[in-house]
């Protein structure tokens, strides 16, 4: 059998996943459509793309989910004032 894991470090919840696939768990709303998810085994994190569909989270990833977070943010503070002040009440 042919092991291809690069480091010797063993990590069951590594393997668990690879068998099983991840449990992701919803970790950050984006946007309303774009969400951020942590697999809860092996912190592996993914990231729902422009199509709607999970995708491994990449540094380049992140970068545009903190700019489009920061963009939906503002407009929702634009087009909604008084949202934040009743949530405070
Ligand atoms: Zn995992």
């Amino acid at each position: 059998m042919k092991n291809t894991t690069p480091s010797s470090a063993f990590s069951f919840s590594k393997i668990y996943c690879s068998l099983f696939g991840h449990n992701y768990v919803l970790s950050k709303n984006v946007t309303h459509h774009i969400k951020e998810y942590t697999c809860s085994h092996c912190g592996e994190q993914a990231t729902t793309n422009s199509r709607g569909r999970l995708e491994a989270m990449t540094p380049k990833l992140k970068e545009i989910n903190n700019a489009l977070a920061s963009v939906h943010a503002k407009k929702l503070a634009r087009t909604n004032p008084d949202s934040t002040l009743q949530a405070a009440s």
